[in-house]
């Protein structure tokens, strides 16, 4: 059964990485997917090779003339609007004592403003029919801190608290409002030095699972918040992180992997 028949969504940052498996995998499960993005080229041949259950939408999520638009079109073009990811983000690498107000800006404007416009108008649609579902895709670092994205880290923090406040105003309309928290996935953004195979996973050994976390994996996660399956669940947070806000491996303490424990070369005698 297909879980999205006949739904249409909206995926931010489309075009690529996450965004770009999401928008695969709802049309593989029957939704009519808006492949919404700045990358024009990668948004269009994406749209283009999913077939006539995809089209590409020039948005920038910062510019709500531009979302207003998006949704119009949206609704113009398949009569009804179900679902929101509000996916689209950047990340940039900074300490706060070098880190100019410009790019905090920047990425507070994309990653925290885009998706409060985008539960705007899209929420407005879903508010008169009365349904829809909107999933915020915030991140590991919007459930702790973290040195060098600081930015980032109050961004999604942000988002968190957005998506609480969105599922207060939204769910007696009908329309649910959820976040998830991804960890390191294989993307240009979570792998920016493209490693490859086992390489990948470098970096992750004191995270439970221990590995990166693949595209599909998060978007299976925003299949299910935007499918009915999830029709009694708003307001929550899904962590789709190998565990990583569960904690981290102490090395020397028990229960921590073999390899860690030797490599630390210290064990706490129990
Ligand atoms: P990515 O860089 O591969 O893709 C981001 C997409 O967003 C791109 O297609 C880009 O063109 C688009 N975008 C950027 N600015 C935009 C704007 N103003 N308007 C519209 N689109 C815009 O990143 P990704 O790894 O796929 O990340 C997707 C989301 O997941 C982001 O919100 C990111 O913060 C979050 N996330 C990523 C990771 C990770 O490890 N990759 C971890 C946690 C959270």
């Amino acid at each position: 059964m297909e879980r999205l028949k006949d739904k249409v969504v909206i995926v931010t940052g489309g075009a690529r990485g996450m965004g770009a498996q999401t928008c695969r995998l709802f049309v593989a499960e029957g939704a009519r997917v808006v492949v919404a993005d700045v990358a024009t080229a990668e948004g269009e041949a994406l749209a283009e090779a999913l077939g006539p259950n995809a089209a590409f939408q020039a948005l920038s999520v910062t510019d709500e003339r531009a979302w207003e638009a998006a949704v119009a079109e949206t609704v113009a073009r398949w009569g009804r609007l179900d679902g929101l990811v509000n996916n689209a983000g950047v990340v940039h690498f900074a300490d706060i004592e070098h880190l100019e107000t410009a790019d905090f800006d920047r990425v507070m404007a994309i990653n925290v403003k885009g998706a409060l416009l985008g539960i705007k108008h899209a929420g407005r649609v879903m508010k008169a029919a009365r349904r829809g579902a909107i999933v915020n895709i915030s991140s590991v670092d919007g459930l702790r801190g973290s040195n060098g994205v600081a930015a980032y880290v109050a961004s999604k923090w942000a988002l968190r608290g957005l998506t609480r406040s969105a599922a207060l105003e939204y769910g007696h309309c009908g329309v649910r409002v959820n976040s998830v928290y991804p960890g390191g996935i294989d993307t240009s953004m979570g792998n920016p030095m493209r490693f490859e195979g086992a390489a990948r996973n470098r970096g992750y050994e004191g995270v439970p699972l221990q590995r990166i976390g693949e595209p599909q994996e998060v978007a299976q996660a925003s299949l299910f918040l935007c499918s009915d399956e999830a029709s009694y669940i708003t307001g929550a947070e899904l962590a789709v992180d190998g565990g990583w806000s569960a904690g981290h491996y102490h090395a020397a303490l028990p229960g921590a992997p073999e390899a860690l424990a030797v490599a630390s070369g210290f064990r706490l005698a129990v």
